[in-house]
C-alpha cells in the first residue's frame, strides 16, 4: 500500500518527524511565507499552513496517514482553518476581535547559535517601523484645514464610464487616488510637511534582544507596542523568535548536549585521557583507565555539564559522550605473519 506524504513534503519533513519536528518545519516556513515578506507565495503559505493544520493534530495525522488527503476531506476534517489564524494562534498574535482596535504583529526569526543559548547574550536589531507624525500628531495637516476631496466629491471612490460598443457603457470604480478614499484631503499649503499629509513616519529602530541562558530553539521575546502606529490603533506586538543554529561539536537534546568524541581502538582498550572544550571555553578531561574497556556506541554521562536550566542557569543538564571508535583497517597486520583466521588461532594457541 501506498501512502501519501503530499503534507510532509510540503514541510519538508519525513513521515515519521516528531511533533517537535513538524512545528519547527512549520515555523521556519511560516516565517519565511508570510504574505508580509513573500507577498507573491500566497499559495504556498495557504499549504504550509494546510499542512501544519493536519499534521499537528493527532486524530487528523492519523487520518491522513491511513487515507491521505481524500480521507481528511471525507472525514470532514478539512476544516480549512484561515491561515492567518494558524499563525496567529502558532505565534500568539490575538484574536481577530482584539486585532480590530490593534495593529498587527510583526513576527521575525533571529538565527541564535548554541553558546549565546549557553552563555547568554545581546542582540541589537534595526527595525524599520511607522510611527505617529510629532509634528501634526498624526493628523496629517493644519487642524480644521480638511477640505472635502474635489476629485471624488467627498465620496472616496472615482467612477470611470468606459465605452464597451455601440450602446454599451461599462462602469468601473475605483479608490480615489487623490485622497485614498478619505473623501477629505488638505490643499497643498494646510498639509503637514513632516510627513506630507500621510499622518505616520517610517523610522529605524533598534531593539536589543536578550538571549538568556538556557532559552531554546522557538522560544518567543515579546516587544509590546513595538509594531507600526497608526492613528487611532493600539500598536501591536514585535516577536522575536529564536532559532538555534547548528553546532560543529554539540547537539542539545532539551537541557541535555550530547558530543561525540572519537577514539581508537588501542584507547578504547588500554585506556586514555582526552579533553573536550565546552561552550563557555572551558576544559574537561574525560580518561579511562586501563582495564576499562569502552564499546562502540557506548556513552558516558557527564553530570551538571549539559545546558544551563532557563531562569534557574546556575543549574545545568547533563552532557553525554557518546564514543566512536576507530578500528583498524582491514589487512592491518603483514601478511607474513597472519594469512588467515585459522593461523591466526594457532598462533594464539602456542
Ligand atoms: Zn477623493
Ligand atoms: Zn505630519
Amino acid at each position: 500500500m501506498v501512502h501519501e506524504t503530499g503534507f510532509y513534503d510540503l514541510l519538508g519533513v519525513s513521515p515519521t518527524a516528531s511533533p517537535d519536528e513538524i512545528k519547527k518545519a512549520y515555523r521556519k516556513l511560516a516565517l519565511k511565507y508570510h504574505p508580509d515578506k513573500n507577498p507573491n507565495e500566497g499559495e504556498r503559505f495557504k499549504l504550509i499552513s494546510q499542512a501544519y493544520e493536519v499534521l499537528s493534530d493527532p486524530n487528523k495525522r492519523d487520518l491522513y496517514d491511513q487515507g491521505g488527503e481524500q480521507a481528511i476531506k471525507e472525514g470532514g476534517m478539512n476544516g480549512g482553518q484561515n491561515p492567518m489564524d494558524i499563525f496567529n494562534m502558532f505565534f500568539g498574535g490575538g484574536g481577530r476581535m482584539q486585532r480590530e482596535r490593534r495593529g498587527k504583529n510583526v513576527v521575525h526569526q533571529l538565527g541564535v547559535s548554541l553558546d549565546e543559548m549557553y552563555n547568554g547574550s545581546t542582540r541589537k536589531l534595526a527595525l524599520q517601523k511607522n510611527i505617529i507624525c510629532e509634528k501634526c500628531e498624526g493628523y496629517g495637516g493644519k487642524k480644521g484645514a480638511l477640505e472635502k476631496c474635489s476629485s471624488c466629491k467627498g465620496r472616496g471612490v472615482q467612477v470611470k464610464v468606459q465605452q464597451l460598443g455601440p450602446g454599451m457603457i461599462q462602469q468601473i470604480q475605483s479608490v480615489c487616488s487623490d485622497c485614498q478614499g478619505q473623501g477629505e484631503k488638505f490643499s497643498s499649503k494646510d498639509r503637514c510637511k513632516s510627513c506630507h499629509g500621510r499622518k505616520v513616519e517610517r523610522v529605524k529602530k533598534i531593539l536589543e534582544v536578550h538571549i538568556d541562558k538556557g532559552m531554546k530553539d522557538g522560544q518567543k521575546i515579546t516587544f509590546h507596542g513595538e509594531g507600526d502606529q497608526e492613528p487611532g490603533l493600539e500598536p501591536g506586538d514585535v516577536i522575536i523568535v529564536l532559532d538555534q543554529k547548528d553546532h560543529p561539536n554539540y547537539q542539545r537534546r532539551g537541557d541535555d548536549l550530547v558530543t561525540k568524541m572519537e577514539i581508537k581502538l588501542v584507547e578504547a582498550l588500554c585506556g586514555f585521557r582526552k579533553t573536550i572544550t565546552t561552550l563557555d571555553n572551558r576544559t574537561l578531561i574525560v580518561n579511562s583507565l586501563p582495564g576499562q574497556v569502552i564499546k562502540p556506541n557506548e556513552i558516558k554521562c557527564i553530570q551538571g555539564e549539559g545546558m544551563p536550566l532557563y531562569k534557574e542557569p546556575f543549574e545545568k543538564g547533563q552532557l553525554f559522550v557518546n564514543f566512536m571508535i576507530e578500528f583498524p583497517e582491514k589487512d592491518w597486520l603483514p601478511n607474513t605473519s597472519c594469512t588467515s583466521w585459522r593461523d591466526c588461532c594457532l598462533l594464539e594457541k602456542t
